[in-house]
């Protein structure tokens, strides 16, 4: 584990989840914390290492790799807890996440530590439609928050110093290549995300899993290209059930279910792209003992 310089202020530690670090002085803020309590050591350790006090954490969003190590660093330091709206509940409440999945009281195998980590204390919530300054104390004045929905209902991106730290709201070509669909849970907010993204110009965009880089534009386009391909093989489809959806798509993009997760985490995508394609008028919903989706005929 390696802390990354960035610019004067922005820094970051590069792993499976990529955590910001924000630095003045001998203090530092979190942007988000991994998956459980080891990756909370880890980080804690090598901040220690380099003479760093944690003075908050700012959690982009509520999926276990995101705040799994939160109450490790909460229990040892004075580090305030920061979470936009929506996303603080899960973040307090974890069992959440798994029970929306299911959307009920979830089998066994979906409370793992992959969809329910630890919870955590949750000092302040953030109003993302109001809020754009965080206030951090006078050691951070240039913190700026900045709404990047659709892969989770209220994810945030943090900016310092012309560096935006963006989250989940883009994925690397290597986690398209191996998942080939990403998680994204509102498609209509996702596409905004995306069109806000192409538009920025920021000097410099740390994605959690996705290589740091200085233009976002190659990221956004491979992204929006995913999503175009599904909408597409939905619509091709004409009629079908969820289930009998969920099993042509896996077979066209070369998905294999094989556990509980994997395939709640699918049903949960899919079902994003049916409830936007619904609102859109593109599908209509026919009830026959069992739901079935069908494409409006145009015209
Ligand atoms: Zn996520």
């Amino acid at each position: 584990m390696k802390l990354k310089q960035i610019s004067e202020e922005a820094y970051y530690i590069p792993g499976a989840v990529n955590i910001g670090v924000i630095k003045s002085g001998n203090s530092a803020v979190l942007i988000d914390t991994g998956l459980d309590r080891e990756a909370g050591r880890r980080i804690l350790r090598l901040l220690e290492k380099n003479n760093l006090k944690v003075k908050a954490i700012i959690n982009t969003h509520s999926h276990a790799d995101h705040f799994g190590g939160n109450s490790y660093i909460v229990r040892r330091t004075d580090a305030k807890v920061y979470a936009p709206e929506i996303e603080a509940g899960i973040i307090q409440y974890p069992y959440l996440e798994p029970l929306y999945l299911y959307s009920a009281h979830p089998v066994k195998d979906l409370m793992s530590r992959f969809l329910m980590a630890e919870a955590s204390r949750v000092d302040f919530v953030l109003d993302v439609k109001t809020e754009t300054k965080l206030d951090l104390g006078e050691e951070y004045p240039n913190v700026d928050i900045l709404s990047l929905p659709g892969h989770s209902p209220n994810q945030i991106g943090v900016e310092v110093d012309g560096v935006l730290y963006c989250a989940d709201s883009v994925f690397s070509r290597n986690v398209i290549e191996k998942y080939k669909i990403p998680l994204f849970m509102d498609i209509e907010r996702q596409k905004q995300t995306l069109s806000l993204l192409e538009k920025s110009g920021y000097e410099y965009y740390i994605p959690c899993h996705a290589e740091a880089t200085n233009d976002i534009s190659e990221l956004v386009e491979s992204n929006l290209d995913v999503i175009r391909k599904v909408e597409e093989f939905l619509i091709s489809l004409k009629r079908g059930t969820t289930e009998e959806i969920l099993r042509k798509l896996c077979q066209e993009f070369e998905i294999k279910l094989s556990n509980f997760t994997e395939y709640y985490l699918m049903t949960s995508t899919l079902r994003a792209y049916l409830s936007y394609l619904y609102d859109k008028g593109v599908l209509a919903a026919n009830f026959d003992e069992v739901l079935y989706w069908k494409v409006n005929e145009v015209g």
